[in-house]
């Protein structure tokens, strides 16, 4: 096994607000954590500070090796080698499809128009919308737009990749060709955390499950072990109301 990220006492505050306390995780190559919990638990507060998105208040963030948590480390290199995708998307809407997946390539790994060309049709290809390389981003569904941020994400090869509810804002139709995508590159081989509350997927495809409540695991265990066999009473409270 390959130590992938080591999480050590990490704690996030805002302001006065103990939102990561003392959050410990390994996670190792080739991985599918899934962490579930409820709102205002930490949970994308916990994925940002895995890219840097929001510095640590304290503890150590180590991955592929580097500490990403001490200030002197390079955040954009970090950035580069792990891949985000949000609940809403967040693609640049006035660009096409394909410039979107183009962008960062092309600024970041220094990739000409060609090879980044190339490399975006391969992605659409993945995710299942080569024929939407010109469209305007603004002209496809949701659960498309997902795809293409999925797309984008992978375009920096990224050895890990964050999801934070990628399908919590699309329409229930939408839902199933982006798990569709997931469980694709989990089978690939791709180490990825990801926050979502589609139980199905989590007993598919998750190595492991985390259950995040109040800035704290609280219970980490296989799929079986979680759903089936849940120990701590606010995860049984919390099975509850979502199944
Ligand atoms: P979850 O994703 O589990 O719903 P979040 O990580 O979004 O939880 O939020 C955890 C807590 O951190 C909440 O109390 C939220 O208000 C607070 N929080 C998150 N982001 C910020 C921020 N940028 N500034 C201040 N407080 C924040
Ligand atoms: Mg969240």
């Amino acid at each position: 096994m390959t130590l992938k990220v080591q999480v050590t006492n990490l704690n996030k505050n805002f302001g006065t607000n103990h939102v990561l306390k003392n959050v410990n995780l390994d996670v190792q190559a080739n991985e599918v954590v899934v962490i579930i919990g409820p709102s205002g638990s930490g949970k994308s507060t916990f994925l940002r500070t895995l890219n840097r998105l929001e510095e640590p208040t304290s503890g150590s963030i180590i991955i592929d090796g580097v500490d990403i948590a001490t200030s002197n480390s390079n955040i954009n290199q970090v950035r580069e080698n792990v891949g985000m995708v949000f609940q809403h998307f967040n693609l640049f809407n006035n660009l096409s499809v394909a410039q979107n997946i183009m962008l960062a390539p092309q600024e970041l790994k220094k990739l000409n128009a060609q090879e980044a060309s190339e490399e975006a049709h391969r992605l659409l290809k993945t995710v299942g919308l080569e024929e939407k390389f010109d469209a305007p981003v603004q002209s496809l569904s949701g659960g498309q737009q997902q795809r293409v941020a999925i797309a984008r994400a992978l375009a920096m090869h990224p050895d890990l990749m964050l999801f934070d509810e990628p399908t919590s804002a699309l329409d229930p139709e939408m839902v199933g060709d982006v798990l569709q995508v997931m469980k694709k590159l989990a089978q690939q081989g791709m180490t990825m955390v990801v926050v979502t509350h589609e139980m199905g997927f989590a007993k598919e495809v998750a190595d492991r499950v985390l259950f995040f409540d109040d800035g704290q695991i609280l219970e980490e265990g296989t799929p079986t072990q979680i759903f089936n066999h849940p120990q701590n009473p606010r995860l049984q409270e919390f099975l509850n109301k979502i199944l």
